[in-house]
Parts: C-alpha cells; sequence; structure tokens
C-alpha cells in the first residue's frame, strides 16, 4: 500500500519537471527567434552602410537583404552568400589602399608646387610639416579630410602673400599663371564695365604700357595676341559706325558714353562689352526708325483708303462732276506729279516723309471740298426734282380730271338727247368696227332699220311732246327686246337701226317680228283714248358684195318695202331669203 503511494509521488514529480522543463525549452526557443530577428535587422542596416563601396559589394549586399526581408534564409543560402561577400570585401580591401596612395601622392604634389613659390618662412616651415604629416599617414584615411583641410588654409595664405608681392599691376599674370583664368579677383565679384577702370587694367595703349611690357609683355603675348595691332582701327571702325547711326534721344548718354570709352582708348577687356553696347545701340536706332516708318506707312494707309473711298463712291453713284470734277481732276493730278517728283528725288526719308503727307493732304482737302460743292449741288437738283415731282402729280391730276370730263363729253357726244340711246355718230363707229370684226371672223350679222309707221300725223293729233313721248317709249322698248351683244341706235327721227352680231337672218327676223309685235301693242294712251303705234323693220344680212354703208341701204330698202307692203312689217332685203 504504501510502495504504490510512493510511486503515485514520484510520477507526479516526474512529470511537473518535464513540464517545468518543456515551458523553459519554449521561452529559450522565443528569445532565440527574437535574437533572430535583431540579428537579422542588424545585417540589413551594416549592408546599407557599406553601399556605394565596390560595385560587386553592392550587387550581394542588395541581394542578401532581398533574402533576409522575404525571411531568415537556410544556412547553406548564408554559407554561400558569405563566401561572396568575403570575396568582394577581399577585393574592395586592395582597392582602397591604391587609392589611398594615389590620393596622398596627389595632395603631396600639391604641397610641393606651393613650396616652389617664394613665401614667408612661416609658411615654408608649416608645408613641411603637412608633408611630414602626409608621409605618416599612409593608411588612416579617415585623417584625409583633415590633411586637406589645413592643406587649403595653407594655400589660402600662401595665394595672398604672393598676391601681395607681384603688386596689382601683376596679379592678373600670377593669378593666370595658376589658375588659367582672364578675370582678376574683382571681375569676379563684379563684372559690369563700370568697374573696369584704366587703373584696374592697364591699356596697353597707355603710356606706362612700356613699363609694364617685361612682366606684363610675356603674359600678353599669352592672352592678347597682336590686339595693339588693331586696337586702333577697331576704335575707329566702332566710333565711325556711331557715327552714321539716327541715335534716339533715350539712347544719346549711352551713345556719348560708348564713344567717350572708345576715344580714351579701348583694351582687350573692353573690346567685347563696348562692342555689346554698340549692337544694343545699333538695334535701338534701327528699330526706332522702323517704327517710325510703321507708323508713317500706317498714317498714309488710311489716307489712301480715303481716297479710294471717296473713288468707289463717285464711281457707284455716277456723278455728273462738270465742271467741278475737272477742276478736282487737275488739282489731283498736279498733287500726285509732285509726289512722284518728291519720291524720284528723295534722298532723306523724313523729307519724303512729310512732303508725301502734306501732298495727300492737299489731294483730301480738294476731294472734300469736291465733294461739298458736290453735295450742295446734289442738294439743289433734289430741290429742283422735288418740286417737279409736285408739278408732275398736279398735272397728273389734271389730266386724269380732263379725261374724265372727255370721257363724260364723248359718252354725251355719241348719246341721244331724248332717248339716251346711242346716237347715229356712235351708230357710224359701231358699224365700222363690225363690219371689220364680221369680215375676220366671218360670223354671220344682220343690220335692221326701224322707223315709226305714219309718225307725223302723231305729231299733228296729239301735239309735238306727245310725239317725242312716244319715241322715248319705243327706244325703251327696243332696248328690252334686243340682246346684250346688240346694238340700237336712234339713226334720227323716228329712224332707229339695230346690229345684230353673230345672228343669222333666220334667226333675226323672228326677234324683230316679235319686237314688232311688242310694239304694236304698247298701251298708248291720249285723253283716256288708246291710241295704236306701229312699226315697221326691213333687215339685211352681212354680205361680202356691200360695204357697211351699202348693207344700210339694203335694210332701209327693206324697209320701205314694209312701208310700201301696208306698214307694221318686216321686210328682208332684196334677194335675201327668210323662213
Ligand atoms: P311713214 O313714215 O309711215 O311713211 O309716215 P310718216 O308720217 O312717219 O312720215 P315722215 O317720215 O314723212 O314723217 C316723219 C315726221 O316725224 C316728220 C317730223 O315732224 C316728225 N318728227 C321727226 N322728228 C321728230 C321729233 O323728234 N319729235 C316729234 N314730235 N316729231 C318728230
Ligand atoms: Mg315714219
Ligand atoms: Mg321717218
Amino acid at each position: 500500500m504504501s510502495g504504490s503511494k510512493t510511486a503515485s509521488s514520484d510520477l507526479k514529480r516526474w512529470k511537473d519537471k518535464c513540464f517545468a522543463q518543456a515551458e523553459e525549452l519554449e521561452q529559450q526557443e522565443k528569445s532565440f527567434q527574437d535574437q533572430v530577428d535583431l540579428l537579422q535587422r542588424l545585417l540589413v542596416r551594416v549592408s546599407l552602410a557599406a553601399d556605394g563601396l565596390n560595385e560587386d559589394l553592392d550587387s550581394e549586399l542588395s541581394s542578401l537583404r532581398d533574402q533576409l526581408r522575404k525571411g531568415a534564409p537556410s544556412k547553406s543560402e548564408l554559407t554561400s552568400r558569405l563566401q561572396k561577400v568575403e570575396a568582394a570585401v577581399l577585393a574592395l580591401d586592395e582597392q582602397k589602399s591604391e587609392r589611398t596612395g594615389m590620393l596622398l601622392d596627389a595632395i603631396e604634389s600639391l604641397v610641393n608646387q606651393l613650396l616652389e613659390l617664394e613665401l614667408e618662412r612661416k609658411q615654408k616651415k608649416q608645408l613641411k610639416q603637412l608633408l611630414k604629416e602626409i608621409k605618416g599617414q599612409k593608411s588612416n584615411l579617415r585623417d584625409y579630410p583633415n590633411l586637406l583641410m589645413q592643406y587649403a588654409h595653407l594655400q589660402e595664405d600662401a595665394l595672398k602673400q604672393q598676391f601681395e608681392m607681384m603688386g596689382h599691376e601683376n596679379k592678373n599674370g600670377i593669378l593666370r599663371r595658376l589658375f588659367g583664368s582672364k578675370h582678376s579677383p574683382s571681375d569676379e565679384t563684379d563684372n559690369s564695365r563700370s568697374s573696369l577702370t584704366e587703373q584696374d587694367h592697364p591699356s596697353i595703349e597707355t603710356s606706362d604700357a612700356t613699363d609694364l611690357d617685361i612682366t606684363a609683355g610675356s603674359v600678353e603675348g599669352e592672352y592678347m595676341p597682336g590686339f595693339s595691332a588693331i586696337s586702333g582701327h577697331v576704335s575707329a571702325a566702332l566710333s565711325n559706325l556711331i557715327k552714321q547711326l539716327t541715335i534716339p534721344p533715350n539712347a544719346e548718354p549711352t551713345a556719348e558714353k560708348i564713344q567717350n570709352t572708345i576715344s580714351n582708348g579701348l583694351n582687350w577687356y573692353e573690346l567685347g562689352p563696348t562692342i555689346d553696347d554698340v549692337a544694343n545701340l545699333v538695334i535701338s536706332a534701327v528699330g526706332k526708325g522702323q517704327k517710325e516708318f510703321e507708323l508713317f506707312l500706317q498714317n498714309l494707309d488710311v489716307r489712301l483708303a480715303k481716297l479710294q473711298g471717296y473713288l468707289a463712291e463717285s464711281k457707284t453713284q455716277q456723278l455728273d462732276w462738270r465742271g467741278s470734277s475737272s477742276d478736282l481732276d487737275r488739282k489731283v493730278r498736279d498733287q500726285v506729279n509732285s509726289i512722284s517728283q518728291e519720291v524720284r528725288d528723295a534722298n532723306d526719308i523724313d523729307h519724303l516723309k512729310v512732303s508725301v503727307t502734306s501732298h495727300i493732304e492737299s489731294i483730301i482737302a480738294s476731294m472734300d471740298d469736291f465733294v461739298a460743292s458736290e453735295d450742295t449741288r446734289i442738294e439743289e437738283m433734289n430741290k429742283q426734282m422735288e418740286a417737279m415731282q409736285h408739278r408732275l402729280i398736279a398735272m397728273e391730276t389734271e389730266a386724269g380730271e380732263i379725261r374724265a370730263r372727255l370721257k363724260v363729253e364723248r359718252a354725251k357726244a355719241l348719246t341721244d338727247v331724248l332717248t339716251g340711246l346711242a346716237n347715229r355718230e356712235a351708230y357710224e363707229e359701231r358699224i365700222s368696227m363690225e363690219f371689220e370684226r364680221w369680215k375676220r371672223y366671218r360670223q354671220p350679222a344682220a343690220i335692221v332699220v326701224a322707223d315709226i309707221d305714219l309718225f307725223k300725223r302723231v305729231n299733228d293729233d296729239y301735239g309735238h311732246l306727245a310725239g317725242d313721248k312716244v319715241i322715248q317709249i319705243i327706244a325703251k322698248e327696243l332696248s328690252k327686246r334686243i340682246r346684250k351683244t346688240d346694238f340700237v341706235a336712234r339713226y334720227g327721227g323716228e329712224e332707229f337701226v339695230i346690229i345684230m352680231p353673230e345672228t343669222t337672218l333666220e334667226a333675226a327676223v323672228p326677234v324683230m317680228e316679235k319686237t314688232r309685235e311688242m310694239i304694236s301693242r304698247l298701251p298708248f294712251h291720249f285723253r283716256d283714248e288708246r291710241v295704236q303705234i306701229t312699226m315697221s323693220f326691213g333687215i339685211a344680212p352681212f354680205q361680202d358684195k356691200h360695204s357697211s354703208d351699202e348693207l344700210f341701204e339694203l335694210a332701209d330698202k327693206a324697209l320701205y318695202k314694209a312701208k310700201e307692203n301696208g306698214r307694221n312689217r318686216v321686210e328682208v332685203a332684196e334677194g335675201e331669203t327668210s323662213t
């Protein structure tokens, strides 16, 4: 019993110990993983720090970084990578010591060059000290910037001292010899021409040029080849050019300044800027002239457009210029001739401008005068035309009235006063017209002559007034009986004539019979006494062989026959038959 109890307690102890160790292992594993992460980040940073030293190394480190970022590389991957990086680092080491050697040699050579100059003892000592330091520092790359800084300070001091020693006149020479530059320190701070005084840059043309010949001559030989030989010629040419320019007022001070510079004698350094200034002057002078000329041409254009306007207007209006036009023509011709002459003789553009402008103004003034006088003339003409128009309207009205009166008169002249029928005149007109038409169209037509029977007796028995009344009533009845196309006229006394166009004899006879009968039935009364009035008719058809007068005669003969045969009858002309 106690043995099994002990075994059980042992088991529990071992079990607990096992759990504790598993937990510890887990903790260790976690800590290990954290360290691996840390190392990986460290590797990335270090590889970045080494970047840029050598191309092969850069590429290896870049691949390593990529691999690390993706996750922990395997042991074999890391081993192969390490071998490549080692090879690159070895190569870099060799390269580095080679470059270091070259750098030190270069600084050494610079210091030696400075030592060749005439320097103060102190400066020489400092330079030699630096030389020693350089030789002792062969393998320590970190000290090189410090060495270079020291060299720079010593060089500055040495140059300052050289500058002071050589004096101002000679500074170009020494600086050029050192740096190959054509500019002095003052040039570098201020390049404007105004700073280039004779004192700063002694001209080779000045009297003291000879004094400088020994030192500066050799410099000039290098940098100003033969300029003194052509300087006079260049100055004269530039000065001459400026004199020939028409300088605009605002550029005059500049021109004067350039002329002064030139007359003082140009040196090599002033030549470039002076030519620039002259070029600018030329541009401004020419530019101004061009602008003025453009303006002049524009004004001329406006004036010519005005002239053209006048000419176009006169052409479209077809004005009768009469005397004033020939006067204008002469004036314009004179001015145009003058312009041509001026242009031919011109040798000065300003004079030409003034003259051409004045001539054109004269032409325009003449045109203005002409147009003004034309306006007055046209105004007067318009007034006259207006008056004439009024008169014409009045005359037309008058003529209209006369025509109307004449019409009335004519109507009166063709109308019988007693009956209101057409009179004998009207008959004559009508018969000739109808006869002509008949001859053209050959349509049958007839003429009728009618006479009141025994009318003398009416007058005698009941008086003339009663007779007139009878005539009027019969006239009305005749008008009523005939067709619209027929024509009836009172031929004279109690005699009437009827024209029946487009009517055969066969058609005319019954119409007249009917009319005769109607008239005989008219209820005439005189003092309550019935009075019968009859009429006789003679008809003749239109025929080729007879004239209109002869036709009337034929009808009249037929009427006579009707009277002879007892009156109140219709008779047809001799030789004609009627059904
Ligand atoms: P018929 O013709 O039948 O042979 O006999 P008639 O009496 O009509 O004969 P005639 O022609 O000789 O006479 C016509 C008369 O008509 C003569 C004239 O005084 C009269 N007379 C002519 N014109 C007018 C007129 O305008 N008014 C009046 N009242 N009489 C007129
Ligand atoms: Mg009669
Ligand atoms: Mg009669």
